[in-house]
């Protein structure tokens, strides 16, 4: 498959997820990886339709965020350093990634600089995997609050990264938890106004995030492809 049947086919495959789960097409947004394609690639997906771009790392997004960044959404999806916060901040509207109380410090402190707001989503380690970033669903809830000074973030929304399994279906209970958990934030009602978007599901398992309630799904491999 070429690139814009690659498009089309995952388009396919998010509306029948949607299907079998009663949602409305409408809910999800794609976000297109392109971590492992050439800038060519990137710029082909964005003509083809793709109105999100995530990348992970800085300086390696640079050119692709000075290209793509006017015609697209950049999210930086990746573990973040403080260090590099003042090179990505007004570049990526959106951060995947605040996992601790520093890095949220420095990012409202670029961000008052640079006079900008940035849509931020917690990072929760539902699965709790060594190899992954993230607050422990038990921090969650101090960890949150702790976030509510930070007048230039807003926070939309949880995202985690489920384990990679070969049997898609056992990643199912982890979606399930970052929604639950998601829920009991608004109940503490810790931000004062309410939590709507869960970032989860990537090639492997975008299917049963979406029947579990992803609001943005992370596709790189099956969508733009690897090069
Ligand atoms: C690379 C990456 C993705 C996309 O991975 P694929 O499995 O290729 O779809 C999604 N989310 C994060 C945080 C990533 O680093």
């Amino acid at each position: 498959m070429d690139l814009q049947e690659r498009i089309q086919h995952i388009e396919s495959r998010v509306q029948a997820a949607c299907n079998r789960s009663n949602r409305n097409r409408k809910e999800i947004e794609i976000i297109a990886v392109t971590k492992y394609v050439s800038l060519e690639t990137a710029v082909n997906a964005v003509k083809f339709g793709c109105k999100h771009i995530g990348e992970n790392r800085w300086p390696d997004a640079e050119k692709k965020v000075s290209l793509l960044g006017s015609k697209s959404t950049m999210h930086f999806i990746g573990h973040l350093q403080s260090k590099k916060v003042k090179h990505i901040i007004g570049k990526f509207p959106y951060i995947h990634s605040i996992d601790r109380n520093s890095l949220a410090k420095e990012i409202e402190k670029q961000a008052i600089i640079h006079d900008v707001n940035v849509n931020c989503f917690i990072q929760v380690n539902v699965s709790g995997e060594e190899s992954k970033y993230g607050v422990s669903p038990d921090e969650l809830f101090t960890f949150a609050e702790s976030l509510t000074p930070y007048k230039h973030l807003n926070i939309i929304g949880l995202m985690t990264m489920a384990p990679f399994e070969q049997d898609k279906e056992k990643t199912r209970p982890v979606f399930r938890e970052l929604k639950q958990l998601r829920d009991r934030l608004n109940e503490k009602q810790i931000f004062n106004y309410k939590i709507r978007h869960l970032s989860m599901g990537m090639s492997n398992d975008f299917e049963i995030a979406i029947e579990e309630g992803a609001t943005f799904i992370r596709l790189g491999s099956q969508l733009v492809g690897k090069e």
